[in-house]
């Protein structure tokens, strides 16, 4: 009834709103027509072994070439994918599009290095991941073992028994499974236990402030403490600076991924980056100077 009255249907939305409804609108569409359009790519960030310096893995991130607003970083439309569902075939892309790289990196003689691909709540929950997975590996031909699943809290949140089996099965395919974001959510130390994660990563925004708060120094020093007693890898994430790096490392962390050793690269640039450094980039030297 609202929709006839008068001479405009929306008269009672201030144009502001409409503004926004509009533009959600047109996100969306063009949104859904990405995948068919070739319009993702994905971008790829080393992830770096505190002991030796080398380059043991990369995270694939995904960027959107929008034909008008150029890059688009996930912050813009990942949050609308989730909503809409539209995560669920772009997130089959990245996963596709990971692992064909993978193996074409492998096939060109490269080093070997895991891949690490972010996976949605809603792409989770969806049920028919540990089959798209299969398929994935199946086709692109790569060592399920170099496939890494980021998966975060919210998964556990829901439905915590379903979240154990699909991850279980998963397991068996012999992929690697890492918990994102780690310490931003709500998971109680117990749940940790219950799940099958190889790996936890460090949020960035206590990465961050690591040297500066001593709030965030102790959950970082504990979640990796936590970590080594649970048999998990610890990966540290956004780090930017030679003492964060320092401490990490002073405090037994892992893995580090961060702008200190490079932002994520085109898929040409982290290929060059890896046979450059011959796989090895400099950060223990840098570490030996300040740390030890
Ligand atoms: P994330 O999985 O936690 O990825 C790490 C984010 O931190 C990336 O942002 C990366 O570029 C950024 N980062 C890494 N090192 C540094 C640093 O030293 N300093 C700073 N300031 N930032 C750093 P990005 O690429 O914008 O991605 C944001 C988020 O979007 C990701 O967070 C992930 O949650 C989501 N995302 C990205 N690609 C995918 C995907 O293929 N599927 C899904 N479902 N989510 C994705
Ligand atoms: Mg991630
Ligand atoms: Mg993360
Ligand atoms: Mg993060």
């Amino acid at each position: 009834r609202a929709k006839c009255e008068g001479g405009s249907g929306f008269s009672f939305y201030k144009p502001v709103m409409n503004e926004r409804v509009l533009e959600t609108l047109e996100l969306e569409g063009a949104l859904r027509l990405a995948v068919e359009r070739h319009e993702f790519c994905l971008h790829y960030q080393p992830k770096v072994d505190l002991t030796s310096g080398r380059i043991v893995g990369c995270e694939a991130l995904l960027r959107w070439r929008h034909p008008q607003r150029g890059l688009v970083a996930p912050a813009e439309f990942i949050p609308l994918a989730e909503e809409t569902g539209l995560i669920v075939p772009i997130g089959a892309w990245a996963l596709k599009e990971a692992c064909r790289q993978t193996r074409a990196w492998v096939s060109e003689g490269l080093p070997p290095v895991s891949i690490a691909v972010n996976i949605s709540a809603r792409q989770f929950r969806k049920g028919d991941l540990p089959q798209l997975v299969r398929e994935v590996i199946q086709e692109s031909g790569i060592d399920p073992r170099l496939l890494m699943l980021e998966l975060t809290e919210s998964i556990l949140m829901t439905n915590p028994l379903g979240a154990v089996s699909v991850m279980e099965t998963l397991k068996t395919f012999g992929v690697g499974l890492s918990l994102d974001d780690f310490g931003t959510g709500y998971s109680s130390l117990a749940y940790l236990s219950r799940y099958p994660f190889d790996q936890l990563k460090i949020d960035r925004s206590f990465v961050n402030d690591i040297v500066t708060d001593s709030n965030s120094a102790t959950i970082a020093t504990s979640i990796i403490a936590l970590a080594q007693r649970m048999g998990l890898r610890t990966v540290a994430e956004g780090v930017e600076t030679e003492a964060q790096l320092g401490y990490l490392r002073k405090n037994g962390c892992d893995e580090m991924q961060g702008y200190l050793v490079s932002r994520p690269l085109a898929a040409g640039d982290f290929a060059r980056f890896l046979r450059e450094n011959n796989g090895v980039t400099n950060i223990c030297a840098l570490d030996k100077d300040q740390f030890r």
